[in-house]
């Protein structure tokens, strides 16, 4: 078993470092917030207040934080992850911080002898709770070997995508679609109700039919369907509005970088825009419907 510390407590660290602890690893935790701190103390983490006392006897330092100047500050700060990692442990980065973030922080640390994973994961927060989440890895052979046998604690398919920022460039394209079928799961269910149709049969019907999706199907944006959806949890995350907006952004400013137009992608970003600009980014995902139609009960 190892020592590794997980920094980023948040809706998906909780869950995903409790795993880490059930199967038997210690792990030292550290968040800027009290509540994310408390609730991984109640899962055996051993909460420490510093990254330096996170770090410093780990064999892997797992970072799960918004985006990519929050993970760049905590590797790289003055008393940051790789300031007082020992020599050889692996930073395994499991955030959505596109492809140039993941390819810079990787080049750093192979110059102070460390390793860096990136290393993003797909699965919600439901996959994050059962263990079963998607990871698409890029990295050095060498650091990959020391991820994969601690990322079968959070996951159950983990594949070496390519060397270090093809996690993230596989992670960017996933996103695009998961938030382009979002925001249309959104904006069609607002249609759905101006034609009155049953939310529950519109539901039954569309999951046994074309319009099919992952999303349509676990983050069903219509309150009182689907259990397990934050839409029937009062649009509580889950997956913010927030953090969708910042993977799209992600994915047009890469699709523009290598010339190509995702345009649905484009609409979406403003769609997910527009409600954070309401007031609804700290909200699940699902509550965009929210923005676009302020009779759904949330
Ligand atoms: P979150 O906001 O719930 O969690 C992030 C945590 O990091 C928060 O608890 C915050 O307090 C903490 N934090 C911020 N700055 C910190 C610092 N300097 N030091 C220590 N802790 C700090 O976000 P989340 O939903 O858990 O997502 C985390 C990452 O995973 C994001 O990059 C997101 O895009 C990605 N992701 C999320 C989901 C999902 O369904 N929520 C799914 C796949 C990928």
């Amino acid at each position: 078993m190892s020592k590794v510390a997980w920094i980023g407590l948040g809706h998906m660290g909780v869950p995903m470092s409790k795993n880490m602890v059930e199967a038997g690893h210690t792990v030292f935790g550290i968040d800027i917030a009290e509540p994310a701190r408390e609730a991984a103390r109640k899962n055996g983490v051993t909460v420490v207040s510093t990254v330096a006392e996170a770090v410093r006897d780990v064999d892997a330092v797992f970072t799960m934080l918004q985006n990519g100047s929050i993970v760049t500050d905590v590797v790289t700060g003055p008393d940051g992850a790789f300031a007082h990692m020992p020599a050889g442990a692996v930073v395994i980065d499991c955030s959505t911080i596109g492809i140039e973030t993941a390819r810079t922080l990787a080049a750093q640390a192979k110059e102070r002898g460390l390793g860096f994973v990136d290393a993003p994961v797909s699965g919600g927060v439901e996959g994050a709770a059962d263990g079963s989440l998607t990871l698409m890895l890029g990295g050095d052979i060498e650091h990959v070997a020391i991820a994969e046998p601690l990322l079968k604690s959070v996951g159950e398919y983990i594949v070496h995508v390519g060397p270090s920022g093809d996690g993230q460039a596989m992670k960017v394209v996933n996103n695009a679609m998961m938030a382009v079928g979002m925001a249309a799961a959104c904006e069609v269910s607002v249609l759905a109700r101006r034609l009155k149709l049953d939310p529950q049969v519109y539901f039954d019907i569309v999951t046994r039919s074309s319009g099919d999706s992952w999303v349509f199907r676990n983050w069903f944006p219509l309150p009182g369907v689907v259990e397990t959806s934050p839409s029937s949890h009062g649009y509580e995350p889950g997956f913010m509005i927030d953090l969708i907006h910042k993977d799209l952004r992600l994915a047009n400013a890469t699709a523009a970088e290598f010339g190509v137009q995702l345009q649905t992608a484009a609409a979406a970003q403003q769609l997910f825009a527009a409600a954070s600009a309401q007031g609804l980014g700290e909200k699940d995902c699902t509550g965009l419907v929210l923005g676009l139609d302020e009779t759904v009960p949330s």
